[in-house]
């Protein structure tokens, strides 16, 4: 059977728990910042920004050169469709790809489905499917501007609870909900990658749901993705060492 990247959970090294956004504009700043923090965190993170600017080449660029992939465009759509982009992002090499948990269940279950099929079949080593819950820029009242009335945690739970039955390997929450999510999700290998993170000195940008990199690993986050606080530090590998430094006092 084909093994997903990351078999040993839970994560235990302060390294291996840091997904670095690249919430950039151009391949070769991309490169730029892998090549700077690669030694020093564990996966990087490419998004609709990158994604829409440099494309898939630049994905399989660093896949082929062994650079853990988080392929975050967050698919929603009908259930072929979404299935059908999950197993394209497989064949890229990516460690990681999400999917919307809006998107239902017969969304999810086919995406899994289809991707173990693919990747046993084809030999590839088989992504770890995510879910996103409820965007870290949301809240009460953006959950209520578009007609959903109630309110985020009791959201996410459900939508988390929802993504666990239909076999994905975890979801994107804030840190704020991480608590609620595993008290509700009892499966043991259930990941929860948490975005929103803010060192205590920095500026919230336009996040609303969150927490501290201390107060995300207690609270039992398996992966913190990063972005501005460090792709726009003066100096980047050093904001990942006071990171580093921060997961690894907590878990002292
Ligand atoms: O710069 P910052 O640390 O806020 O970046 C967070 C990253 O995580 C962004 O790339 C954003 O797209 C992503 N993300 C998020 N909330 C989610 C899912 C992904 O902020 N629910």
């Amino acid at each position: 059977m084909t093994k997903p990247f990351a078999s040993k959970y839970p994560v235990q090294s302060a390294k291996e728990k840091i997904i670095v956004a690249l919430d950039v504009a151009t391949a070769s700043e991309a490169r730029r910042i892998v090549t700077e923090l690669r030694e020093h965190v564990g996966a990087f993170k490419i998004g609709s920004q990158l994604f829409t600017a440099a494309g898939h080449s630049l994905v399989k660029e660093f896949t082929e050169a062994g650079i853990k992939i988080f392929l975050d465009l967050k698919f929603h759509d009908i259930p072929n469709t979404v299935a059908n982009a999950a197993v394209e992002a497989a064949r890229l090499g990516v460690w990681m790809l999400n999917v919307h948990t809006l998107g239902g269940g017969e969304m999810m279950r086919r995406t899994v489905e289809e991707v173990q099929t693919v990747c046993e079949k084809e030999k590839i080593a088989k992504p770890l499917v995510i879910g996103v819950t409820i965007l870290t820029s949301s809240n009460d009242a953006t959950l209520h501007e578009v007609g959903i009335n109630a309110e985020v945690e009791a959201e996410v739970v459900r939508l988390a609870g929802l993504a666990a039955e239909c076999g994905l390997d975890g979801v994107v929450a804030s840190p704020q909900e991480v608590a609620a999510i595993k008290k509700a999700v009892t499966r043991h290998d259930f990941l929860i990658v948490t975005p929103g993170i803010r060192p205590l000195s920095a500026t919230k940008d336009d996040q609303k749901r969150v927490k501290t990199v201390a107060q995300a690993i207690e609270c039992g986050s398996d992966f913190i993705v990063i972005g501005r606080p460090i792709i726009q530090a003066e100096n980047r590998s050093e904001a990942v060492k006071e990171i580093i430094g921060e997961i690894e006092t907590t878990h002292k």
